[in-house]
């Protein structure tokens, strides 16, 4: 697992099935842009809560 710097923020960034996924560190939901992943944690960083604009960007994680 990676941890990539994003000004102040920590977004994770794994494996998955061949590609990336970017993991908000707050709300743990995952996306397949870095770019969303970004928006997502800034967003629930600041307001600690999800934005529904963004988490439909979201991918599901499948087991
Ligand atoms: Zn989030």
């Amino acid at each position: 697992m990676y941890y990539l710097e994003i000004g102040d923020l920590m977004v994770h960034e794994v494996p998955q099935n061949g590609k990336r996924l970017y993991i908000c560190d707050v709300c743990s939901l995952s996306y397949e842009e870095r770019s969303w992943a970004d928006k997502c944690e800034d967003y629930c960083t600041k307001h600690h809560a999800c934005s529904l604009e963004i988490t439909r960007h979201a991918t599901q994680m499948r087991s």
